[in-house]
């Protein structure tokens, strides 16, 4: 996966190759959750890291050694940062190499599918469901509370979908299953496979 350094001391919002995702993801939303809501992750991190002892760190590495406050924003920065680049409205297919890997893992690329969207769908309250690479190089699952991101297990996270209501509620109301659902028609699978 790609980490991220701060440039000056201070993260940056990602850059996005879109300015709408269809009716997937509307553009009220987009503008909520991107420019509301990681803004202030992402301004609140800043805020914190003079003096920290994390100045000058990675993103990834903020992310492992960083607690409370600090955790919770920097985990929201990294969390948010992988979901909103590996969406696009012209999302390019899956590779051999992942198929093959899902295939080899899930059963088949719909089993997986299916089983990623169950744990989405049953994460109880805030939080990320990820498809994530150990360090044997085994896909696995995995349902994060709140701010949480694989790499603090030592995993590789490849894949994210994002369950807090800000993410949906706007679109599809509490229809989350409906929207996990959805998102699958704007994954870029490239991106996906760039992390591995
Ligand atoms: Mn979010």
């Amino acid at each position: 996966m790609k980490d991220i350094m701060p440039v000056s001391g201070q993260f940056a919002m990602p850059e996005l190759g879109y300015d709408n995702l269809g009716d997937i993801i509307s553009k009220e939303t987009l503008s909520f959750h991107y420019g509301k809501h990681l803004k202030a992750y992402v301004d609140n991190l800043n805020k914190l890291l003079p003096g920290s002892g994390l100045e000058g760190k990675s993103l990834v590495e903020v992310v492992k050694k960083a607690e409370g406050g600090m955790f919770n924003n920097a985990g929201q920065v990294l969390n948010h940062t992988m979901y909103f680049e590996q969406f696009s409205n012209s999302p390019r297919q899956m590779g051999a190499k992942l198929k093959g890997m899902l295939e080899r893992d899930f059963g088949s690329v719909d089993a997986f599918k299916k089983e990623f969207e169950q744990k989405g769908t049953t994460l109880f309250g805030s939080g990320w469901v990820w498809l994530s690479m150990d360090k044997d190089g085994k896909l696995v699952i995995t349902q994060q509370k709140n701010a949480e991101n694989p790499v603090t297990m030592g995993l590789t996270p490849l894949l994210t979908f994002d369950v807090w209501e800000h993410a949906y509620y706007l679109d599809y109301q509490n229809r989350r299953a409906d929207h996990l659902a959805a998102l699958w028609q704007i994954v870029d699978w490239t991106v996906i496979e760039s992390r591995l």
